[in-house]
Order: structure tokens, then C-alpha cells, then sequence
């Protein structure tokens, strides 16, 4: 079993998922409310993520950024942990919280071992997207309660309230590259 620096057997481990790509499973029970991993990475305006992603194809796998709030972006494809490779769900063991601008993974239920962790990345809705938006963001996360899209809000059409755009982006959003209509 792996072990962190301090030497006690490590919360996950990392191996390939059912979902998508690799995913993050519970090495050993989870207990509700605990805190799992930080998700790290370079630290980085928005201008500096859009840049560096832009001629990317969103569904690329090496994407792996994180909202912080309106100024800081978390690439993880530099210097990021396995919290990267923790997948979205529409029924999360996990959520993303922000404190102190960083952000963490904390289980929100009891995990058991084996169990692949996940939380929703709620992925933020912009006025410049493609029609084919959701498709990109597909969800196939096998809950019955999918929404079809990692995208929130679920639709459109929901998102009429700028208010609640703005909650949106100053809350644990995680996206990848937004830049597909160029590709186009
Ligand atoms: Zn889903």
C-alpha cells in the first residue's frame, strides 16, 4: 500500500476508471466530512489557463483546471497531485471546498474501500458557448440521477438569473479548455 511523506498508508489510490481515464479510489474507509486531498497544481490568472489551453481540445485529458475565484485558476497539469484524476460525478461521495483560496476534497457521505471517489465539478455555463456544448461536457457518470452534462446549470435555459452565474463562478467550479468553438 502507498504511504505519504509522514508514513501512514494513504487515503487513495489512483488506477483506471470505469467512468473515465484514471480515477481515485478509497485505499481504506472514508469516514463523512473527512478531508481527502488538497487539489494543487500552478497557480495562475485566467488569462494565463485560457492561454495556455486555448489551441486544446476540450475533451483533452491533460486539461486539468480548477476555479478558485474570479482571479486565480489551479492548472494541475503542472505540479498538480492525484486529485486531478478525481472524476465527476452527478451523485458525489465528495464535494470541492475552497478555503483560504485553496481548495480541498471532502467526502460527503461514508466511503468504503474500492470505492471510486468523485464530486461535481459543476462546470461553469459561457454566453460564447457552442450549441453542441453539453455534448462536449457529456456526462457518463451511470448515477440515476445523471444530468447528462458535467455542465451547470443543468440547462440553458436555467441560467436566465445573473446572480446566479456569478455564485457559480466564485464556487468550486473545475473546467477544462473552453476553446472548442475555435477549433471549429
Ligand atoms: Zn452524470
Amino acid at each position: 500500500m502507498a504511504s505519504d511523506k509522514a508514513g501512514k498508508p494513504s487515503l487513495t489510490t489512483v488506477r483506471r476508471s470505469q467512468v473515465h481515464g484514471s480515477g481515485v479510489f478509497a485505499a481504506r474507509p472514508i469516514g463523512k466530512g473527512a478531508r481527502i486531498i488538497e487539489y494543487t497544481g500552478e497557480r495562475v490568472t485566467h488569462a494565463q489557463a485560457d492561454n495556455r489551453y486555448e489551441s486544446k481540445d476540450a475533451n483533452d485529458n491533460h486539461t486539468f483546471l480548477f476555479i478558485v475565484n474570479s482571479k486565480i485558476v489551479i492548472d494541475a497539469g503542472v505540479d498538480g497531485n492525484d486529485a486531478r484524476f478525481i472524476n465527476h460525478s452527478c451523485d458525489p461521495n465528495c464535494e470541492s471546498v475552497i478555503e483560504g483560496r485553496r481548495v480541498f476534497i471532502d467526502a460527503i457521505r461514508d466511503i468504503a474501500p474500492g470505492e471510486e471517489l468523485a464530486y461535481d465539478y459543476q462546470i461553469q455555463r459561457d454566453a460564447d458557448d457552442p450549441p453542441d456544448i453539453d455534448e462536449i461536457f457529456a456526462c457518463r457518470c451511470g448515477a440515476e440521477t445523471c444530468r447528462g452534462t458535467m455542465l451547470w446549470p443543468a440547462k440553458r435555459a436555467a441560467q436566465k438569473s445573473k446572480r446566479q452565474r456569478t455564485v457559480r463562478v466564485d464556487s468550486a467550479s473545475k473546467y477544462r479548455a473552453r476553446t472548442v468553438s475555435a477549433e471549429r
